[in-house]
């Protein structure tokens, strides 16, 4: 077949066949930790890479493999590979590519965990992030210096929802000689292909829409096989002699494949933070429907929205689907199927009107979580933006009259009644 599938189709067969062993026509859940090898060459040929195949499912296991591979697809990404959650994936990609006293030139627009990863785990690291404003190109420009490794953002950002120019960051990153990372989590592959685009790397927290049912936590790194590792003396773990790997040459070796390979047989191998086959199994049947899901999500924010914006008690919607979004006309260029489901409100009121807001919310669930089928609710100041300062948050957008709404597939009529009933109380 020469003719390139679409987006449905791959979403439901990339990466898997019929299974070699049995002709199961769902990805078996391979629950096992060792392979056998055939024999002390095979043993040998899979641990030096010259063959590709399982050892130890701390590095590779089939389900798990099938997974990553549809992901790399649907991404449009040379490789991938699977990790234990979101924030497993975001320090197996910056590992291959950081040593200490090397620097991550970061948005300050940013999950508030991850905020914390870059801010104070990098520092265990002796690495480092500065923290800029992604839409001030020459702030972003003027942090970067010789010891800068990556830039990295989010396409769409939690928890405002606000859109980042990629097109632009990756040509501040191509002039630079560094890759860029993107997080597509709240976008998923298909709102926006962050490749496409010009990104290097792409990680997901997996937990989120490409499972999309709350019940996996699970993470993935994409490699485009574009970055050219050995062009500057900067990657030397792709580009010189790993001594953690007896002297290969990853780059040199693998090609297009070298930040993949090195982030399974150092980074899986090293650290650790592997998915469970379980957890891929029930991804890949969530995956299944990505497209649906994610048509509906988009659909149900819109509406949800632009009732929110015409609200008496609300004072903002940041919504990047709205006229009114700063990343309104970005949106709109880098996202023509929707601008996402996640996006903050801003009550009028404060700390109190949301904490009374979300407990009156009765269809929503409180949860640190999103994407979901379910709508969710948080209030990032008294949760997962608690440990940043007052000035932190309101730059992550997350005040403390704000709070944040992943928005569900379930009827849009009963998500606003929802909204309009605890709007009601909180006011009250
Ligand atoms: C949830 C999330 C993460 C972290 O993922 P986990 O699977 O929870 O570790 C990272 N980035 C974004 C944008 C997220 O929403």
């Amino acid at each position: 077949m020469t003719r390139t599938q679409g987006f449905d189709t791959l979403q439901i067969h990339a990466g898997t066949a019929p299974d070699p062993a049995t002709g199961a026509r769902q990805v078996p859940i391979y629950q096992t930790t060792a392979y056998v090898f055939r024999d002390a060459d095979h043993a040998a040929r899979l641990f030096n890479l010259q063959e590709v195949g399982n050892i130890y499912s701390r590095l590779t296991n089939p389900t798990v493999s099938a997974l990553a591979a549809r992901i790399a697809t649907l991404e449009g990404g040379a490789g991938a590979f699977c990790c234990s959650s979101g924030h497993a994936a975001q320090i197996m990609a910056f590992f291959p590519l950081m040593e200490p006293g090397r620097n991550v030139v970061a948005s300050s627009r940013l999950y508030g965990g991850t905020m914390q990863q870059l801010t104070n785990t990098f520092r265990k690291f002796g690495w480092s992030a500065k923290f800029v404003d992604f839409d001030d190109m020459d702030a972003v420009k003027a942090a970067i210096d010789d010891d800068t490794r990556a830039l990295f953002c989010e396409s769409i950002a939690n928890p405002g929802g606000h859109v980042t120019d990629l097109p632009a960051i990756a040509a501040i990153a191509d002039a630079a000689g560094v890759p860029l990372v993107v997080d597509n989590t709240s976008a998923s592959p298909w709102l926006i292909r962050p490749i496409e685009h010009g990104a290097t790397i792409v990680v997901h927290s997996v937990t989120k829409y490409l499972t999309g049912n709350g019940t996996v936590t699970g993470g993935a790194v994409v490699d485009s096989g574009r970055f050219d590792w050995s062009a500057s003396g900067k990657f030397p773990s792709l580009s010189q002699p790993e001594p953690a790997y007896h002297g290969l040459k990853f780059h040199e070796a693998l090609g297009a494949m070298a930040y993949t390979f090195w982030g399974i047989a150092i980074g899986l191998r090293d650290l650790g933070m592997t998915m469970n086959p379980q957890g891929a199994h029930y991804s890949l049947m969530g995956i299944e429907t990505l497209s649906l899901r994610m048509a509906k999500h988009v659909e149900n924010a819109q509406k949800v929205a632009e009732w929110l914006a015409r609200h008496p008690g609300v004072e903002a919607v940041s919504y990047a689907g709205l006229p009114t979004s700063p990343s309104h006309e970005r949106a709109r260029r880098l996202l023509p199927r929707g601008a996402g489901a996640l996006f903050t409100v801003a009550l009028k009121g404060g700390y109190d009107t949301c904490v009374k807001f979300v407990d009156s919310l009765e269809l929503f669930s409180l949860v640190a979580n999103l994407g979901d089928t379910r709508s969710l609710v948080i209030h990032p100041a008294s949760t997962t933006h608690r440990q940043l300062s007052p000035e932190g948050r309101a730059a992550a957008g997350a005040a403390d009259n704000v709070v944040r709404l992943s928005i569900g597939i379930e009827d849009a009529a009963d998500i606003i009644a929802d909204l309009e009933q605890a709007l009601a109380r909180a006011a009250g």
